[in-house]
């Protein structure tokens, strides 16, 4: 019998009945507005930011309105003008290339590692070829991280500040920092695909005062910025709070009552999405075609996302093995089709930051596969959704090796 799965990728878990009833108490009294606050409240928002602040070790913290804001105001309160290069990975989600239009920079794109990470040697070359960049956005792109050791080492001589984008790493560490951490700023996103959810919304943390009191003020805090809990003091405020603009890009009330109950059981989520991933990738080891990413030991990733490399498979056969796979229910995305699809699109498709070519970056894509694994999966799930793969790779390599189209001569 052909097995089949029925569950939805897209289905994420139900928010927290505690986030529910926290929800509702904001839309009972109606103060949405962070600094709608009455006396001695402090607000959902600059709670959530206060908790965040502590969960990830850093002085400060700012929510904001979706990720991509986090990492736009990131750049400009790290410096980034108009006309300036910004270094980032080749191998991203847009809205990263997005922030860096935004603020009227060039992205510089990076060479991509059969790892999926940052190519560091690329990286070297890129920084001493720009010398007047001063800042790396770097993209831990679907949770994985690169050697930050090393990185941050490379970032420090050539003069660059680092700002990471954790969209898939909220809740990771190398060598026991956490991801996010290990630069001037992180910036998280609490979009309904990520590690917690409220529809939209983002975070960022860092030490750095100037560069906070900047974020807080270019996040929309008018002359407000004492209501915060988690924001550098007002002294820090003081000589910006004239100079710098308004962009408004707050969090509201709501969804951070949504998201800190979310916060706190963020640990058990991300132990229940490793134990998916090794499920799946247990289930996919030793399969002949298929390469999956290895994992280094000082990365303590959160496998909320899946994927796998079909180095040197044709573009034909990748494409009948995601209708196979699409048949029996297992939805996977490529990283290699010519147009962008759904959220999935490819460095060569972003035309405004005139993506010079990047061949180890195609040769990867061209490869690479990707599914996600929401919590609503059982272990069971897992394990199907891997019998389902390897069953449809092993069919496709057994039928590559006799093509029906070009039968071997046969004897008389
Ligand atoms: C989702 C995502 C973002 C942007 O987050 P939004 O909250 O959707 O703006 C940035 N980087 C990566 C890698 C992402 O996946």
């Amino acid at each position: 019998m052909t097995e089949r799965f029925d569950g939805s990728f897209t289905q994420q878990e139900p928010i927290p009945e505690e986030g529910i009833a926290a929800a509702l108490d904001v839309l009972r009294h109606g103060r949405l507005h962070r600094y709608n606050t009455v006396p001695g409240e402090a607000g959902e928002t600059a709670l959530l930011e206060e908790e965040f602040a502590a969960a990830t070790g850093a002085r400060y913290c700012l929510a904001v309105a979706s990720g991509g804001q986090a990492i736009t105001i990131a750049l400009r309160a790290a410096g980034v003008k108009p006309g300036d290069p910004v270094l980032t990975n080749a191998f991203t989600l847009a809205p990263v290339p997005g922030a860096i239009a935004a603020v009227g920079g060039q992205p510089v794109l990076i060479e991509t590692t059969p790892a999926l990470t940052i190519d560091l040697d690329h990286l070297a070359e890129c920084a001493r070829a720009t010398p007047e960049a001063r800042v790396l956005l770097l993209s831990h792109m679907r949770g994985h991280i690169c050697d930050m050791d090393r990185l941050m080492e490379l970032c420090r001589d050539a003069g660059l500040a680092v700002i990471e984008d954790c969209a898939h790493t909220m809740g990771a560490a190398w060598n026991g920092t956490p991801s996010g951490r290990h630069g001037l700023m992180g910036c998280y996103s609490t979009q309904t695909y990520k590690h917690m959810n409220s529809g939209e919304g983002g975070l960022l943390v860092s030490d750095d005062a100037e560069a906070m009191a900047r974020a807080v003020l270019m996040s929309g805090s008018y002359m407000l910025y004492e209501r915060h809990r988690a924001a550098p003091p007002a002294e820090a405020f003081e000589p910006l709070r004239l100079d710098v603009p308004n962009m408004s890009a707050r969090m509201d009330n709501l969804r951070a009552a949504i998201l800190r109950p979310q916060l706190a059981g963020l640990g058990a989520r991300c132990d229940a999405w490793n134990a998916r991933y090794r499920c799946v990738e247990a289930g996919l080891r030793d399969l002949p075609g298929l390469s999956l990413i290895a994992r280094p030991e000082a990365e303590a990733y959160v496998g909320s996302s899946f994927q796998f490399l079909l180095p040197d498979w044709d573009a034909r056969a990748i494409g009948t093995l995601i209708q196979n796979c699409a048949a029996r229910g297992v939805d996977l995305k490529w990283f290699g089709a010519d147009r962008p699809v759904a959220f999935t699109s490819r460095y060569d498709h972003w035309r405004y930051a005139a993506p010079a070519p990047l061949p180890q970056t195609d040769r990867v894509l061209a490869g690479l596969i990707d599914m996600r694994l929401p919590l609503t999966f059982s272990l069971e799930d897992c394990a199907l959704i891997a019998r389902i793969i390897r069953s449809e790779v092993l069919s496709l390599q057994g039928s590559a090796a006799q093509p029906a189209t070009d039968p071997a001569p046969q004897p008389g």
